[in-house]
């Protein structure tokens, strides 16, 4: 690939790729363990799948991640370490459901059998190699969608449910994901309750100043020498000296290369020897999700006046879910909503006033007229950001686990892969990247002995 030919060469033994959570944490695990790291990231910022907006009210919105919730405890230390602190996701009110195009104030009846029933399936399966239980072919072979039909007491139940599941968990559609891949996610993230719940569950709290405010923290505790902006990684070689990373005109050696990146990323960086074919495989297996979040600003939270709490979801329509995002203090309304797989693409298709308005009226649908007339509507289109592709995260196509699951961490030679993709707890979420990171971090610490 002729990398070694490129005009500087500069040291560093573990060079990470990628300054997300991930990254991050694995870049600090390594730097507090007085190895000699350089974390090179694509993007003029850290952060990854994290982004603040600032608003001119000095509050802020969370383009990307925003939730942390029990369990998640090196977010939460992480939190506190660096500064930072917690506040609870605002909650006023009663919810509302859309079901059938009726308003109703209760999920369908069968709803609760049918978590309860997955989470007991989930509960025999280790998160660390789903592909080893029992029933893991069967499940593997079987979409959310195919299994809810089958097993759902209704079409509402399991159209509702398969939004609720395969959307708000995963942001594809329930024929894009096995059984087994959502049974994985509910196992490693603790069970429904803890996936779906706002207080008790992962979208209980949120950070002062968003989640980017701590990946910055992280980053300004590495010395600036340790941490390359603007160097998109185009490819990765290794032999029995060590490894050449190439950025842009500069290449890094090391002894060992921890790559911080979802799968699909991860796949288009080139590499020398080329990697295993079931590894590549498993880049060409688990593409990002595909979620629409949008935030639309009012001025003032103005559902609250009539008892509604602003969590809304429901099974049809553009929309699958909203959140009051409001900050504490500030005068100003903030709903956030959600559209997922086929619908968020479809409303990617559409142009962009076409879309808006599209989002408008599903706003109006749920939550009344004045839903309908934000101030503003602000998105952000995480599948055309070249730096993440789609998300929350990657999600392994139907019939995957099996051949190409083992890959997910196994190194190849001197490179080891993080990303919440890789992780066991929290797959998928930051705290998965954290973990993931350290896990990374440590198994390149024995590596190198
Ligand atoms: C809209 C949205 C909402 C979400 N909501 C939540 C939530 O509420 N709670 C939660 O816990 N999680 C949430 N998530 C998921 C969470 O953001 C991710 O799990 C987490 O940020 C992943 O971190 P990571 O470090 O594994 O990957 P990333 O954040 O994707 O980091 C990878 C980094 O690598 C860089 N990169 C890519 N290619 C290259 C290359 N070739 N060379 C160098 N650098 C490269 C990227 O720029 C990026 O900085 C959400 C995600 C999104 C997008």
């Amino acid at each position: 690939m002729g990398i070694g030919v490129c005009r500087a060469v500069r040291g560093g033994r573990v060079i990470v790729v990628g300054a997300g959570f991930s990254g991050l944490a694995c870049a600090l695990a390594l730097h507090a363990a007085d190895v000699d790291v350089l974390l090179v990231e694509a993007r003029d910022r850290v952060g990854g799948r994290t982004l603040s907006r600032p608003l001119p009210d000095g509050g802020w919105l969370d383009l990307g991640a925003q939730w942390i919730g029990p369990t998640q405890d090196r977010m939460y230390a992480l939190v506190a370490a660096y500064g930072l602190a917690t506040f609870p996701s605002a909650a006023h009110g009663a919810p509302t459901l859309l079901l059938d195009g009726r308003r109703v104030t209760a999920p369908p009846a069968g709803l609760a059998g049918l978590l309860g029933t997955l989470d007991e399936l989930a509960a025999g399966l280790d998160p660390a190699a789903p592909w080893r239980a029992a029933g893991a072919a069967e499940w593997d072979g079987t979409t959310l969608g195919g299994w809810l039909a089958a097993t759902a007491p209704d079409p509402v139940t399991a159209r509702y449910a398969g939004r609720l599941l395969a959307g708000g968990l995963l942001a594809v559609s329930p024929a894009e994901v096995s059984l087994l891949h959502l049974l994985f996610y509910l196992r490693s993230g603790g069970g429904a309750d803890a996936l779906l719940g706002m207080a008790g569950g992962a979208q209980q709290d949120r950070i002062v100043g968003g989640p980017a405010a701590l990946a910055q923290r992280m980053a300004d505790a590495l010395p600036p020498a340790r941490l390359r902006l603007d160097a998109p990684v185009d490819a990765v070689a290794q032999d029995r000296d060590g490894v050449r990373v190439r950025a842009g005109d500069e290449t890094h050696r090391g002894d060992a290369v921890v790559v911080a990146l979802a799968p699909a990323l991860a796949g288009r960086i080139r590499y020398d020897p080329p990697l295993p074919a079931l590894r590549d495989g498993l880049t060409q297996r688990m593409p990002m999700g595909a979620a629409l979040k949008v935030h639309a600003l009012y001025l003032e939270p103005f559902w609250r006046a009539a008892g509604r709490s602003g969590v809304a979801t429901t099974d049809t329509g553009p929309l699958t879910e909203t959140v009051d995002n409001s900050l504490p203090g500030l005068p100003g309304g903030v709903l956030t909503a959600f559209s997922y797989g086929a619908q968020a693409r479809a409303l990617r298709r559409l142009p962009d006033a076409a879309r808006r308005s599209a989002l408008r009226d599903a706003l109006g649908a749920l939550l009344g007229p004045a839903a309908a007339d934000p101030e503003n509507l602000i998105e952000y289109d995480w599948s055309a950001d070249p730096w993440t592709r789609g998300c929350f995260g990657g999600v392994l196509t139907p019939g995957s686990w099996r051949d190409f699951g083992p890959e997910l961490r196994a190194p190849v030679g001197r490179v080891h892969w993080a990303g919440t993709e890789t992780a066991t707890r929290w797959s998928g979420y930051l705290e998965g990247a954290v973990t993931a990171g350290e896990r990374a971090a440590a198994e390149v610490l024995a590596a190198l002995g």
